[in-house]
C-alpha cells in the first residue's frame, strides 16, 4: 500500500493508527444488529445447523471406534464450561474494575483427538467430504451404522483419495489425524509459526507435513495451488469454507443444552457475554453464528485478536474485509499466539457476520502470556497463549458504560450477566513447551 493510501485511510479510521501503533485496542461494533435483521447477510440458517448437527450424530459411533477416549461422551465431539472464580477476582484486581456478573471457560482447549476449537470445524469438513464420497460410491447410506467405517474396506476405499490444508498448527492437526485415521492421503501445508511438536505429531500419524518460511497465507496458497493439479485431492479452504463454518455453528445449540443443565439463565434480564479469540475467522465467526440462532439478541459476541495480527478488526472496520492485509501497513504478523498469527482474514466471515458482532479488541503477547501464567497459578488450567485472548474481554466491556447503556445494558441486568471466556487450545502442549509458556509470564 502506498503512503499517500495509508494516510488517506487513517484520516478516514483514525483508529487504524492505533493499530499501526500496536497500541491495545476495543472498538464497539456500531454496525452491530438485531438476529432478524443480520440473519440475511449470512447466507446460512438454523436448517444448515441442523444438518451438521445430524451429520456429527451419523459419525459419532464411527468415531468411538476410531478414537476410544471420544466414549465415555458417546463419540460427540464437546468441551467442558468451568467457573474460574479465583481467577476472576484476581483480574479484577488486575484491570482495576469489578466484574459484577460471573465468569466462565469453554474449555474446547481440551477437546478430544486435537485439543483445540479446530477439533469441530476440520473434523466435521473431513467428515463431510468422506461420506460424500462414500455415498457416492455406493458404499454408504445415511441410515447405515457408520461404524463400518472403521474398517480395511474403508480405509482402502478412501486411499485413492488425497486431502491438502494450510494451517498456523491445530487445524493441520485435526484434518490431517482425522483423514489419515479414515486412510486419505493428507498434506498439511504448515507456516513459519507451526510449532516443532505439531508437525512431529502430524508425521507419526503418516500425514505429510510441508514447511513454509513464510506467513499462513502462503501455506494456504502453496497448498491450493498443489492440490489443484490432482483432481482426486480435495483442498480445504480454512479461508472461504462454509462446511467448517458449519461444524463450528453446532457449538451453539450444545452450550444452550449445557447452560440448562446446569441452570444458567440467558434472555434479556440475565445477558451471555462470549469471548472469542479470532485468527482467519472461521472458528469465532461459525461458533458466534451458532450462538447468535441459539440465544438470539440476548447474546453479545466480541473477537479478540493480537495486536501484530489484528486483521478481522482491519477488515471489518474499513470495510475493507479481504481487501487488505496487516502487512499491506507495516504491521508485522509475528505474534507467539500461533493460531492467531493471521494477517488478512477471510471475507466470508467478516462480510457474513459483521452486523452480528458487538466488538472487537486487540492484546499484546506479553498480556496473553501473563493471563496464561495466573490462569494456570489460580484455577490449575494449561492453554496455549491463543487461547487466553479472550480472557480480558469481560473487563473490556465493564469498562465501557457507555456503550452499556446504549445496548440497555443497565446495572441490574450486568450484574446477572453471564461472561464466557472460549479457551480455544492447549490441551496437548508438551511439558516443556508449556514450562516455556509459563517461564515467560510476568506475575
Ligand atoms: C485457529 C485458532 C483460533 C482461531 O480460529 P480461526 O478460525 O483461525 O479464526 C483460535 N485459537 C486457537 C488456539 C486456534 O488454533
Amino acid at each position: 500500500m502506498k503512503n499517500t493510501d495509508i494516510a488517506q485511510l487513517i484520516s478516514q479510521y483514525p483508529l487504524v493508527q492505533t493499530l499501526i501503533s500496536l497500541e491495545p485496542v476495543t472498538w464497539f461494533n456500531p454496525n452491530a444488529t438485531t438476529l432478524a435483521a443480520g440473519l440475511p447477510y449470512v447466507g446460512l440458517d438454523q436448517r444448515d445447523v441442523a444438518d451438521a448437527s445430524a451429520r456429527l450424530a451419523r459419525f459419532a459411533p464411527y468415531l468411538c471406534q476410531a478414537f476410544p477416549e471420544t466414549r465415555a461422551m458417546q463419540g460427540i465431539l464437546e468441551s467442558e464450561v468451568a467457573a474460574i472464580p479465583a481467577l476472576q477476582a484476581t483480574l479484577n484486581q488486575r484491570y482495576g474494575v469489578d466484574l459484577t456478573g460471573r465468569l466462565l471457560l469453554k474449555k474446547d482447549s481440551h477437546l478430544p483427538i486435537s485439543g483445540s476449537i479446530k477439533a469441530r470445524g476440520g473434523i466435521y469438513e473431513v467428515l463431510t467430504h468422506a461420506e460424500q464420497l462414500a455415498i457416492k460410491a455406493g458404499l454408504l447410506r445415511e441410515d447405515d451404522d457408520y461404524s463400518k467405517l472403521f474398517s480395511d474396506e474403508f480405509r482402502r476405499f478412501f486411499g485413492q483419495y488425497s486431502i491438502a490444508v494450510g494451517s498456523t498448527g491445530n487445524l493441520g492437526m485435526s484434518i490431517g489425524i482425522m483423514s489419515a485415521k479414515l486412510g486419505f492421503t493428507v498434506t498439511v501445508h504448515m507456516s513459519a509459526d507451526a510449532r516443532e511438536w505439531k508437525k512431529r505429531k502430524l508425521r507419526e500419524h503418516g500425514v505429510i507435513v510441508v514447511e513454509y518460511a513464510e506467513d499462513y497465507g502462503v501455506a494456504v496458497e502453496q497448498g491450493r495451488k498443489e492440490a489443484e493439479r490432482d483432481p482426486n485431492c480435495f483442498f480445504i479452504d480454512d479461508e472461504n469454507s462454509r462446511t467448517l463454518f458449519l461444524g463450528y455453528s453446532v457449538a451453539g445449540e450444545r452450550l444452550k443444552k449445557q447452560f440448562d443443565e446446569m441452570g444458567i439463565e440467558v434472555d434479556a434480564e440475565h445477558p451471555l457475554f462470549v469471548y472469542l479469540p479470532c485468527g482467519v475467522g472461521g472458528g469465532p465467526g461459525g461458533v458466534a453464528f451458532g450462538l447468535k440462532l441459539a440465544f438470539g439478541d440476548n447474546v453479545h459476541c466480541f473477537f479478540a485478536e493480537p495486536t501484530h495480527s489484528p486483521c478481522m478488526l482491519l477488515g471489518v472496520h474499513t470495510g475493507l474485509h479481504d481487501q487488505i492485509a496487516v502487512q499491506d501497513l507495516g504491521i508485522d504478523n509475528l505474534t507467539a499466539a500461533d493460531g492467531l498469527a493471521v494477517g488478512r482474514a477471510s471475507g466470508f466471515v467478516g462480510r457474513a457476520m459483521e452486523r452480528l458482532l458487538d466488538g472487537f479488541y486487540t492484546l499484546s503477547d506479553q498480556e496473553m502470556y501473563d493471563l496464561l501464567g495466573l490462569l494456570d497459578r489460580d484455577e490449575q488450567i494449561r492453554l496455549e497463549p491463543s487461547a487466553l485472548a479472550g480472557m480480558p474481554g469481560p473487563w473490556r466491556v465493564s469498562a465501557d458504560g457507555e456503550w452499556q447503556a446504549a445496548r440497555g445494558l443497565d446495572a441490574r441486568r450486568m450484574a446477572q450477566a453471564t461472561h464466557l471466556v472460549w479457551a480455544t487450545g492447549g490441551g496437548m502442549v508438551p511439558a516443556d513447551e508449556m514450562a516455556k509458556y509459563l517461564a515467560t509470564a510476568n506475575i
